[in-house]
């Protein structure tokens, strides 16, 4: 294991985020468990960063993979391609967007990019607003909107961003406000930035952020946001990267929790869809989608083998109501860690929905993020066999909890424990 950490060192970049001080190297999986490479099981609460979505080597992806490989692989998007077209439409029919067309990418950064270029082109205008903390991708455009400082390297940005109050509920100026209190406060904000500015293109926001510590606003807060952008014209971009397909239990998508004013005019998705095939895409309305002036293509976009997987993937979701199972399951685990964490000196929070939890921690008796105790809590449950994640702000001391969603209440159960062990060994 250490041989292959040597080379990898020696050949992938230092900014390449690894996990633990002896990382680990898997070596394959099913259902909720991995393997690493020494032979150790592990309970899997990150699920590949959320995109093992309904179990590792689902039997019915796996087989839709290797009878579309052993067909064909590639024949690229200039031909048309029968799984990409069964799987636009029913991403189409699910999004909730009118009229929709569906542009597949290979990640979620791509998809991201995608809907900028049709934001920007469509409106005439490079400002975007985006939302303090957020995390929207590596590429040289969407890491210029993301608003979590520890994701965003200096770079001269092709865009102008303006960062909106609202992505962080439990800290800063409007911690102690009620939740129409702090909708009011985030609207008057956004309010303001439109005050001094003119001709922005679209707001892009996560529904519930993911690399920023799982941290929701108060339901309602984008269709607040939506009667501002309506009044300015500007479009709504929701990156549900990583909160589609069910992940948060009481939606399918993140967006409903918002829905006031209707869909958003553009949402991206990638992670879960391809249940760790390169799937990501953009869904928007064709007056929007097809404003696109100039010609464009994903070589590897919409690949045949990457289709079958998410339209198996899908299938089994949707049949099985993953959705339904991450409210059941993930109210239970959240009811667990709120009881552990009631205990725990060091837990600030346990917040989030479905099988999306996060557990933030802080020095104990203040209110300082704690990133060391978050790396001990994330090495003492590897050495209980539980993985889980992290994040949050400039201090990654949120533990990140997102088990695929057909996660079972004995499944749910043993890595509470697990947890709740690793959190008071630290
Ligand atoms: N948007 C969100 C909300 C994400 O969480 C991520 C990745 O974590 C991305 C975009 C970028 O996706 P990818 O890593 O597939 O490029």
């Amino acid at each position: 294991m250490s041989h292959l950490y040597d080379r990898h060192r020696a050949v992938i970049p230092d900014w390449v985020a690894l996990y633990y001080q002896q990382p680990i190297e898997i070596t394959h999986g099913e259902g909720r468990h991995v393997w690493d490479a020494d032979g150790n099981r592990y309970l899997d609460f990150f699920g590949g960063i959320l995109t093992t979505m309904t179990a590792h080597a689902l039997p019915e992806v796996t087989k839709a993979v290797s009878e579309q490989a052993g067909r064909i692989i590639h024949s690229s998007t200039l031909y048309l391609n029968r799984p990409m077209v069964e799987l636009a439409e029913r991403i189409a029919a699910l999004s909730g967007i009118p009229d929709a067309r569906v542009f597949f990418t290979t990640s979620g950064t791509e998809a991201n990019d995608t809907a900028l270029l049709l934001a920007t082109g469509h409106r005439r205008s490079n400002q975007i607003l985006a939302m303090r903390n957020s995390y929207h991708g590596r590429s040289f455009s969407t890491v210029s909107i993301t608003g979590n400082r520890s994701w965003s390297p200096t770079s001269l940005s092709p865009l102008q961003t303006l960062y909106v109050h609202g992505g962080v509920r439990t800290r800063g100026p409007y911690a102690h406000l009620s939740d129409a209190q702090f909708i009011e406060a985030c609207v008057a904000d956004l309010e303001d930035l439109l005050g001094h500015t003119r001709d922005v293109a679209a707001l892009i926001a996560e529904p519930i952020q993911g690399v920023g510590g799982f941290t929701s606003p108060p339901d309602g807060l984008y269709a607040a946001f939506r009667e501002v952008l309506d009044r300015h014209g500007i479009l709504w971009i929701a990156d549900e990267v990583q909160t589609g397909w069910g992940r948060t239990g009481d939606h399918f998508w993140g967006w409903q929790a918002h829905a006031g004013n209707g869909p958003p005019d553009i949402l991206t998705f990638a992670k879960g869809i391809g249940n760790g095939m390169s799937v990501g895409g953009v869904v928007a309305r064709a007056e929007i989608m097809n404003s696109l002036d100039a010609n464009s293509i994903s070589t590897f976009g919409g690949s045949p083998v990457t289709m079958a997987a998410g339209s198996a993937n899908l299938a089994y979701l949707l049949e099985h109501d993953l959705q339904g199972n991450a409210r059941r399951v993930g109210g239970l685990l959240l009811e667990r860690l709120r009881g552990i964490g009631a205990s725990v000196p060091a837990v600030r929070e346990v917040r989030g929905r479905g099988l999306m939890l996060g557990i933030e921690l802080v020095r104990p008796g203040t209110d300082e993020a704690d990133p060391q105790a978050a790396a001990a809590v994330l090495e003492a449950a590897r050495e209980g066999g539980l993985l889980i994640g992290k994040g949050g702000g400039h201090n990654t001391s949120v533990l990140r909890v997102a088990p695929p969603l057909s996660l079972t209440v004995a499944e749910a159960e043993e890595g509470a424990s697990i947890l709740e062990h690793a959190l008071r060994s630290v």
